[in-house]
Parts: C-alpha cells; structure tokens; sequence
C-alpha cells in the first residue's frame, strides 16, 4: 500500500494577513540616539511560522513587538539561526527601491539550507518586504527626504520546544526595519580619518571559517566567536578584523565586508583589482561585492580616458603577498565592502600583521 505524502504549505507572501497598530511609534531624527542605538525598529514586522508537519503558515505584517520564544528552544542551545542585511532606499524619484533583492532572497535560502531551516521560494522574501514598506515607508522613508535608507533584517530562527539536539520541527522567518546612521554621513575620523579603515590581521590561533565549515553562509554561528578578536583589534585602534586562513595565512575577508585590493601584478606589471574566491567556501559571497566584481568587469577592464585597464581577479593570495607588493610599492588601493560599512562606496584601508 502506498502512502500519500502530506503535502508542506509553500511560502506564499501573496496571501499576506495585515494587522496594524494605531499607536504609531516615533520616527527618530537622522544622528539621533535611538538611531546610533542600531535597536530602534519601525512599527511593523513581518512573521511566518513554520512547522515540519504543514510547512509554512500564513505570512503576517503585524505590530512590532518582541517575540516569545521557550528557554528551550533550538536556536538559544544550537544556533539554529541565519539571517540577511539589506537596505531599503527612498529614491530621489519618490520610489522605494531595493538594491538586488534577489541574491538576498538566493542566500537567505542557501544559508538555512545550512541550518537545517526551511527553504522557501526566494522571491517570496522580496513580496514580503515590499508589504511591509507598504505599511511602513511613507512615515520611516518620507518622500521628501530622498536618500534616506532603513536596514533591513530578515532573519530565521529554530523556536521549536524541543531541547534534544534535532533539526528543527518549528521555524520563524521574521523581517524587522531599523534606522540605521548613514555611514557616507560619518564624521572622518569616526570612519578611520585620514588613514582609512584599520585592519588587523588575524591571528593563526583564531580562524573565523575553513574548508567543509559554514564560513559561506549567514548564520550567526560565525559571529558570536568572531567578537573577542573583533574586541581585541578595537580595543587597540583597528576598526575590523582581517581574516587569515591557514598555513600560508590567506586573505579572506574583514569583518562581515569583502575585501579588495588593486595592485601592480608582481608578474606581468599589469593593474589587478583582487578578492577571496568563493569556490573553497570561506567567505560570505557578498551582494556588494558580487556587484563591485560586475561592475569592474564591465567598465574597468578596457583603458578609458586617463584610466589603465584593471584586470579583475577572484583568487587566493596571502598577506605575504601583500606585504611584498607593499615593500615593492605596488599596492594601489585597497577596500571592503558590504551593505552593513557602505553604499558600496569603499573606504580605504590600513592593514596591519604582525609577521608570524
Ligand atoms: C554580510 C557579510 C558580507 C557582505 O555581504 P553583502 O551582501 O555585500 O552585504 C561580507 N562578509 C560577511 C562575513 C558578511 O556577514
């Protein structure tokens, strides 16, 4: 006899339930302390529910409040957890837009995949934000006030009750909106001053992800043991962490950004733009810098005006590597990037290791 298999409900943000709330908070002032506080939310929140047993129940816009979750669930004990951070712009055209929500959508995915959390259709992710801008936009983002943004985190949690190490029977997908300081507004010394952003390389007793690990995915596993490094280096001046991977000490990435660097190929003399490659999945595949990549490749890569052509590499190098081109005057620039530090507009950078 052949059973039936129970059929999962698939995410379906069309069918979104709305529920709105007459006490409207505060919309704080740009500089504001509730905004540098990066905990201030706006009026609403976007919930779905998940169990193994129905999959997805209906999406929610609902008032923003905090959650409740049992002292046993999973993602308190096992890091059951991933989550996003995305940007949504009031456009100087009057329009809300996000930058390529897509590959937020993709990642969110990829990333509970690793978790052990549910899958979803990622361009539901977009139709939910969208109605929870709906609610929200016009008194967070005013039309009259284009270039304002909110930060966007759209985060997914194992809240089932069950304290034995499982895969989640229970999920939620939660997406929040947060006033955030703008960043391109940041004093200058306050974003490194006239030196850039100071990193400071890893040290081989610390090593944020490696090979067969997670370090690809956005789960909060990968940054709760990052912040005692992270501490340290800003305990003495660094702004980021540099991440070295190995024996050879490659360079990875810095912080929760991609990092970049253009130099004179030690070879052939050429100017090369050069970040971490993905194949070995030790760094997060960044939006920004899928789209720094693109755009270099697209514009950069034949002479124009005054401007050589760059050559755009995505490969491993060491911070040996580094240090030589640096001797050898070779170092053009370098950058990090990601949605959280900058517009994609990229700070310069100090790096600092000690030779180990
Ligand atoms: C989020 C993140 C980035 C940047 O990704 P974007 O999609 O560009 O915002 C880079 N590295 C790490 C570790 C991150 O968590």
């Amino acid at each position: 006899m052949g059973s039936v298999a129970p059929s999962l409900a698939e995410m379906d943000a069309s069918v979104v339930k709305v529920t709105r709330r007459t006490d409207l908070r505060d919309v704080p002032l740009p500089g504001s302390p509730e905004e540098l506080s990066h905990s201030y939310c706006t009026d609403h929140m976007v919930t779905v529910r998940w169990t193994a047993a129905a999959g997805w129940e209906t999406p929610e816009v609902r008032p923003f409040e905090n959650l409740s979750v049992p002292p046993t669930a999973s993602c308190l004990h096992y890091a059951t957890e991933c989550f996003e951070g995305m940007k949504v712009y009031r456009g100087y055209d009057g329009k809300l837009r996000l930058f390529r929500p897509d590959c937020n959508g993709e990642r969110l995915v990829s990333s509970a995949q690793r978790a052990s959390l549910p899958g979803f259709k990622f361009d539901e992710l977009k139709v939910l934000i969208a109605k929870l801008m709906q609610i929200d936009g016009p008194r967070w983002l005013p039309k009259d006030q284009p270039g304002r943004f909110l930060y966007l985190r759209p985060a997914m949690i194992g809240n089932g009750p069950h304290l034995g190490v499982q895969t989640p029977k229970e999920a939620l997908l939660f997406i929040i909106a947060v006033p955030w300081p703008d960043p391109s507004k940041k004093k200058p010394e306050a974003a490194g001053g006239q030196h850039g952003l100071k990193l400071l390389a890893s040290n081989p007793d610390t090593i944020r992800a490696w090979p067969g690990g997670f370090g690809y995915a956005k789960l909060g596993a990968n940054y709760g043991p990052s912040l005692v490094s992270h501490g340290k280096a800003q305990a003495i001046g660094f702004d980021q962490v540099l991440w070295l991977f190995g024996e050879d000490r490659q360079v990875t990435e810095a912080g929760a950004s991609n990092f970049f660097i253009v130099w004179e190929n030690k070879d052939t003399g050429k100017l090369e733009l050069v970040t971490a490659p993905l194949e070995n999945q030790l760094i997060l595949p960044g939006v920004t810098r899928r789209s720094v990549l693109e755009l270099a490749r697209k514009r950069l890569t034949q002479s124009s005006g005054s401007l050589a052509p760059v050559e755009v590499v995505e490969k491993q190098f060491t911070i040996s590597d580094v240090h030589e081109a640096w001797k050898e005057g070779r170092i053009v620039e370098a950058f990090v990037c990601g949605t959280a530090v900058s517009r994609a507009t990229p700070y310069l950078t100090q790096i600092w290791s000690c030779p180990c």
